[in-house]
């Protein structure tokens, strides 16, 4: 068991189902302190409480313990080697399958690199009407803000893009699954799993 990466899936999970730390350990009768240290790596859940954390965070057990999801809910396929683009000068969005040269203002750009989602780039999902309510908590501004929000599957790309003012915010259908990508203007492309 690798504790940081079960930490990290922790976060995302209790993240993912809305709740706070305070909230995770009432459910599971332990203290706010523990699920911190948890997600920080410093320590285990013991084995005893485990069923009930999985089933708390919608996962299970095993998942916990290995610390990621099971592979067939990422993406894989020739769509994994897409990249994001964004242009510095315009703020232009794009994607190129791996090994192009992508320019946009006579600049050659670089394919950006994602990071784990992490405190304030991360996702609340929902299942609503069918779809995957996805909701983010981030500032919506012209400095700072989130300006796409993107669904990479094994075969297709959904991609929501967002304007200052408007909400964090997305639909996608309920029966797809890959990861997601959001475009934060300050802090760069997140990546999580849906
Ligand atoms: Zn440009
Ligand atoms: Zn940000």
């Amino acid at each position: 068991m690798d504790q940081s990466k079960t930490g990290e899936l922790i976060r995302s999970l209790r993240q993912r189902q809305g709740l706070t730390q305070l909230q995770l350990a009432e459910i599971i009768g332990v203290s706010d302190k523990a699920v911190s240290k948890w997600e920080r790596g410093g320590g285990a859940p013991d084995i005893a409480s485990l069923p009930q954390l999985a089933a708390a965070l919608g996962t299970d057990a095993e998942t916990l313990l290995r610390g990621e999801l099971p592979t067939d809910r990422q993406a894989n396929g020739n769509v994994k080697k897409l990249r994001f683009y964004v242009c510095p000068r315009c703020g232009n969005g794009l994607t190129a399958l791996d090994g192009a040269a992508v320019s946009c203002c006579g600049q050659r750009l670089t394919a950006l690199e994602a990071q784990k989602a992490d405190e304030v780039h991360g996702f609340r999902i929902e299942e609503s009407d069918g779809d995957w309510y996805v909701r983010m908590e981030h500032e919506m501004n012209r400095e700072h803000g989130i300006s796409f929000i993107a669904l990479l599957t094994e075969d297709m790309l959904m991609l929501k893009k967002l304007y200052p003012q408007w909400c964090a915010e997305a639909r996608f259908p309920r029966y797809c699954h890959g990861s997601l990508y959001f475009y934060c203007t300050k802090h760069g492309l997140f990546r999580d799993v849906l």
